[in-house]
């Protein structure tokens, strides 16, 4: 007799697929199902049918449900396959970890429709009994905004549902789905006259676009990129339902991005993925997504494993930032799942930058195959408004006027001149609390974390002590715990400070600060910004939240207080985060018709970098890092693979990666394995770390180790003590 066999992947550590008895269930491949596993009910995908396995039938069980809600296509398993395999990660894991979390439990996943409602054409209030309370205030909310969504209407009264039914058989509204209504959007913005440049960039893409290609818009801030993408968008949604993907860094800190493409591209569906959404929008919108309903997808590094059946071109803004590698589980890098992604489509991509990554910069510019496609370069090199200069950017050197409370006279004089013009200004501090140290005079004691290699953070509005890193938090102590003196200084600056010291020197100021501290609220930065477009900010105080991509067309300074540190760090990719950080900043200043002016306090103002900022020139700054990397034989030039370790007792950390850096000279010599070291971190959150470093200058040499490599390591008796992990191409060291 022939049997149905599901073969299932399923969300365990272990690097294989599953196989499962139909028992009676009908599925198709890309269902979702429920199966016993060691004594659990676990979700499973199922990945092919079969009428035979190469286990014993009779072993076999039976699948214990079948859910039809969602249906994955071969693509995305596909490049999951792919991902698992080049991160060195359990298929079934990675798989089940880029579903929304709804669809990760053992339940059906009900996608209740989310409508949005409109008032009819001439809804009159005064049909309506003046004790409707409740009824009328949603009619004067939609009076006030043409639209709301059911999240809108729930912040009005709990009792909403109620009274919007009674409304709609009144027939003074009416309800449709919400990401058709939101599609059908009034739009308000106009489309600029290209310059160009502009125009040769989108020609160039518009060329090739059935094909993998992949593009560099190299372009600073301001320079029409944004611009650059809808247009080309426009072009490829007119093809009959063609979806998009737009990936972006931290899609609560550019919510203007997300409303210039509602805007303008406001007859496609469009919804967003990221963190911010509840689990039940998130369902919602991924579901949109993979059924091709939703035209534009928006989303951060998870989005771009969503399934999109007519996916016909990916953009990735500000490529360069860091928060596209995924930093536990399967370590991927968005950018490059991307590349494999459009590669395995045939599609083309684009990647915008004002300062690449200098992995992209190496692959756009020195006419290197990927994926056996060359790189296009597109250079946007002005920017796009008339009469918008470049920003001025000047070194203060800080040994010719000292800062005090860390302010240089030369930064607070310029602060003085904003204000009485009625300008903006920025100040740039990368560092939240009140101080980094908690000092003692006498005997040189700092707080320290007792469970991080790190000093503890003072948060003077609470009159506590908190560590950065594993989230431990005390009191401020009353003496020095160490030799008794009550004389405890916070030492250095952030950003709680600093808003002090400018309250004392500008009193009359409006001042505001941006930090994860102050910004704890989802709204909070959206109200913000509204009132810098007001003109009701004088000063902002703010960390790298700040620099993304806002415009503040009042804003004529911005002030960088202390980036020293970075400018010497032990990382190798530390010059080329600052330089991104500080071009991103500056492209702040001067947005519309005002220039604008960058002033950077530093001890050390002949370094190259600033003269490479102060110059805008991203292209030959990103060319001597190039070349050092050469020489140093660091990415991109060559490849790093990270394994780190963590456990109570070093010891044993330190015997594990000995042994891993025995067993991997073994398997290859064409991979140099480095000795254990210890990270800049030694310990976090109590655990005791350890690394080991392999470099490999091609690819296929390390990844050939790796696959040999990583089941000997998982054999290992020693990693039942201790935490370990492999991250390939790490970011940080
Ligand atoms: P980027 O994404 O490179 O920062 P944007 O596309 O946001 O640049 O453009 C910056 C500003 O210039 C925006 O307000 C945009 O509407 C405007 N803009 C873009 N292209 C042009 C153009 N060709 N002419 C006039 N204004 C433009
Ligand atoms: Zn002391
Ligand atoms: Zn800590």
């Amino acid at each position: 007799m022939s049997q149905t066999i599901f073969n299932i992947a399923l969300d365990v550590p272990l690097n294989r697929i599953f196989d499962y008895l139909s028992g009676g269930f009908v599925a198709r491949v890309g269902n979702r199902v429920v199966v016993p596993f060691a004594g659990r009910n676990l979700v499973g995908v199922v990945l092919s049918i079969a009428e035979t396995s190469n286990y014993p039938i009779e072993k076999l069980k039976p699948v214990s449900h079948v859910f039809d809600d969602v249906v994955f296509d071969n693509e995305t398993f596909k490049l999951l396959k792919f991902c698992a395999d080049y991160y060195h990660y359990p298929f079934g894991q990675a798989l089940i970890s880029t579903l929304p979390l709804r669809l990760r439990q053992i339940k059906p996943a009900v996608s209740r429709k989310q409508f949005a409602y409109q008032l009819v054409a001439h809804a009159d209030i005064a049909q309506l009994p003046a004790r409707k309370v409740l009824m009328r205030r949603i009619i004067m909310a939609l009076q006030a905004s043409p639209i709301l969504t059911e999240a809108e209407l729930a912040l009005i009264s709990s009792g909403w549902r109620k009274a919007i039914l009674e409304l709609k058989n009144l027939g003074l509204v009416t309800a449709q789905e919400e990401v058709a209504i939101k599609a059908s959007m009034p739009t308000s913005s106009i489309e600029p006259q290209l310059n160009n440049e502009q125009i040769s960039a989108i020609n160039s893409v518009l060329a090739l676009t059935h094909n993998f290609k992949p593009w560099l818009l190299h372009g600073i801030t301001g320079s029409g990129k944004t611009e650059v993408y809808i247009q080309i968008l426009q072009k490829i949604l007119s093809e009959k339902n063609a979806q998009i993907l737009v990936l972006v860094p931290e899609i609560n800190l550019t919510p203007q991005l997300e409303a210039r493409f509602r805007n303008r591209l406001s007859q496609y569906p469009l919804v967003t993925l990221h963190s911010n959404l509840s689990e039940s929008e998130r369902l919602q919108n991924w579901l949109a997504a993979s059924t091709g309903a939703a035209r534009i997808v928006i989303g951060t590094r998870l989005s771009v494993f969503t399934p999109m059946p007519n996916l016909k071109m990916m953009v990735m803004d500000e490529e360069h930032d860091g928060s596209y590698k995924q930093q536990d589980g399967m370590r991927y890098h968005a950018r490059d799942v991307a590349m494999v992604r459009a590669k395995q489509l045939n599609i083309p991509i684009v990647l915008g930058s004002a300062t690449p990554s200098l992995e992209t910069w190496f692959n756009a510019t020195k006419g290197h195959n990927v994926q056996k496609q060359q790189y296009g370069l597109l250079s946007l090199k002005q920017r796009a408004v008339e009469n918008a200069a470049l920003p001025n950017i000047f070194c203060i050197d800080t040994a010719k006027s000292p800062t005090e409370n860390g302010l240089s006279p030369l930064l607070a004089n310029a602060l003085r001149e904003r204000l009485k013009r009625g300008e903006q200004s920025l100040l740039f501090i990368n560092r939240r609390g009140y101080a980094p140290v908690l000092h003692c005079n006498a005997c040189q004691w700092v707080a320290p974390c007792m469970r991080c290699s790190a000093r503890l953070v003072v948060h003077l509005s609470q009159k506590r002590l908190k560590c950065h890193h594993c989230g431990h938090e005390q009191k401020i102590p009353l003496q020095c715990p160490s030799c008794g003196n009550a004389d405890l200084h916070p030492t250095g600056q952030a950003t709680q400070r600093l808003t002090q010291t400018l309250e004392n020197l500008f009193p009359t100021a409006r001042i505001a600060r941006v930090d994860r501290d102050s910004m704890r609220n989802k709204d909070a930065l959206t109200d913000l910004l509204t009132k810098v477009h007001n003109q009701e900010i004088d000063i902002l105080v703010g960390t790298q939240m700040l620099a993304k991509g806002h415009d503040f067309p009042h804003l004529t300074l911005v002030g960088v207080i202390d980036t020293d540190s970075a400018l010497y760090s032990p990382d190798f990719r530390a010059s080329e985060r600052l330089f991104a950080q500080l071009m991103q900043v500056s492209g702040r200043a001067g947005r519309a018709d005002k220039a604008g002016e960058v002033l950077i306090q530093t001890a050390f103002p002949q370094h190259a970098l600033f003269h490479a900022l102060i110059s805008q020139d991203y292209v030959s700054f990103a060319n001597e890092l190039l070349q050092e990397r050469q020489v140093m034989q660091f990415p991109p030039t060559s490849y790093f693979a990270l394994l780190r370790a963590e456990a109570n007792d070093y010891a044993q950390v330190q015997q594990f990666l000995n042994l891993a850096g025995n067993l991997a000279r073994v398997i290859s010599n064409q991979v140099m394995i480095y000795d254990p070291v210890r990270p800049q971190m030694e310990r976090l959150k109590g655990l005791e770390r350890g690394q080991l470093l392999l470099q490999a200058n091609n690819r296929g040499a390390l990844q050939r180790l790796l696959k040999a490599w990583m089941p000997q390591l998982r054999e290992l008796p020693i990693v039942a003590k201790i935490r370990w992990s492999l991250d390939i191409d790490p970011l940080e060291f």
